[in-house]
């Protein structure tokens, strides 16, 4: 789950972060009272959404001339026109995809007057099991092109769980950013505190991009992205709170609430599939015979009919969806019990388009008669290769 820039910095802060202090408004009409209430003479505007890049991102609306999301302002009636500017207008940037995201949340905040820009994340490194920071000079720009043209400015420091951050990793990762003074002296707060709010809250990623070193010398955490393990959220209710679906895939929060693996993707093969090493596998061999999955879907082991039909609905309601491949292997999961969710959900929405169904496994058979019967349109496959094949000609055709 991710959350706002200005819902990360107040996390942060209070964990002793040292953030600027800001506002956010939903309507231009507050921006006036929101940049009074800070001290100037520097603002910045910025939006508010699930995405990153948007300084350099622009407004459709605005189009090419557009200036980008996150602005300077100098005085409160610049604030002002900015967020008029901004608010309700569609922000596309580099993570953001063509169609971009529409801006309803600002966050006004107090300007810094910076001196070097630098990059510092937290994340699980999954090649030694630990939390880890990766931290660089260069930041301010994105870290994949860091990562792939000088790699050589990038350090990762994992930190052992059973100790926390020591004074030895804080001087690594201090070295690394070259911070002497007043930065190095914050560093062995900040450090900390950021570790200690990454465990604490189960988050997956947390991004500062940049991390400053203001003219006055000190640090400031100056942009924070932060997304939360899904599967821990049930211990963070505060952090629930936090959540703005509006920022989210439509069918992924309907996925959530019949407590679907699904993920939104870009192709146009509809894809249901029962466990996640085999919705993979399915993915990998569409994409094998030319063409792309819209979706990973995993329906889980015991999936009721409901919770079938449900998945089908999904999958059909979206429309870059031009084909379905439905692929079980029936283990805990029952072929009929798919069999009858897909007929449900098909008499329910209609069936616009191909349909290929590949059934193995427990009840197989009675999965198979149910569908014939059916009088449905439905193209059989033998087996996965077989299934992938016919589904891809069937939308390419
Ligand atoms: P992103 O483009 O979505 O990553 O948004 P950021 O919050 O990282 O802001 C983009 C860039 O705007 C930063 O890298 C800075 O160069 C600039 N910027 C943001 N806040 C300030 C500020 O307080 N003062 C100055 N001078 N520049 C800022
Ligand atoms: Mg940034």
């Amino acid at each position: 789950m991710n959350i706002h820039e200005y819902q990360a910095k107040a996390l942060l802060k209070g964990y002793g972060a040292p953030v600027a202090e800001g506002v956010p408004i939903f309507s231009a009409d507050e921006a006036r009272d929101a940049a009074a209430k800070l001290p100037g003479p520097l603002f910045v505007v910025k939006s508010q959404i699930h995405a990153g890049g948007r300084g350099k991102g622009k407004f459709t609306e605005l189009g090419e001339g557009s200036k980008g999301g996150v602005r300077l302002a100098k005085s409160v009636d610049e604030v002002e026109a900015n967020a008029r500017e901004m608010l309700g207008n569609t922000l596309v940037t580099k993570q953001t995809g063509p169609a971009g995201k529409q801006v309803n949340r600002l966050y006004i905040e107090d300007g810094a007057d910076i001196d070097r820009e630098l990059y510092l994340s937290l994340l699980v490194d999954r090649t030694v099991g630990r939390p880890a920071f990766v931290v660089s000079t260069e930041g301010g720009m994105d870290i994949e092109t860091v990562a792939a043209e000088t790699p050589d400015k990038i350090l990762t420091r994992a930190i052992d769980p059973s100790t926390g951050v020591g004074d030895e990793d804080v001087a690594a990762l201090s070295d690394a950013l070259k911070l002497e003074g007043a930065a190095r002296e914050d560093a062995k707060t900040l450090f900390p505190a950021l570790y200690k709010a990454f465990v604490e809250k189960d988050m997956a990623l947390l991004e500062v991009n940049p991390l400053i070193v203001m003219e006055n010398g000190h640090l400031r955490v100056l942009d924070a992205k932060v997304s939360f393990d899904g599967n821990a959220l049930f211990r963070h209710d505060d952090v629930k709170e936090l959540r703005d679906t509006s920022e989210e895939d439509e069918k992924e929060i309907e996925a959530s609430k019949y407590d679907l693996a699904y993920v939104a993707l870009d192709g146009n093969i509809g894809c249901m599939v029962n466990g996640a090493g085999l919705a993979m596998a399915t993915m990998d061999i569409i994409k094998l015979y030319g063409a792309e999955p819209a979706n990973f879907l995993d329906v889980g082991g015991g999936a009721s009919k409901e919770k079938v039909t449900a998945a089908f609905k999904i999958i059909t309601a979206d429309p870059s969806v031009k084909g379905i491949l439905v692929n079980i292997f029936g283990g805990i999961m029952r072929c009929d019990v798919i069999a009858e969710g897909v007929i449900a959900a098909v008499k329910e929405v209609g069936l616009q388009v191909p349909l290929v169904v590949r059934l193995e496994g427990t009840n197989v058979e009675i999965g198979k008669k149910i569908i014939d019967e059916s009088g449905l349109n439905v193209i059989s496959a033998d087996d996965l290769d077989d299934a992938a094949k016919k589904i891809v000609a069937a939308v390419q055709s």
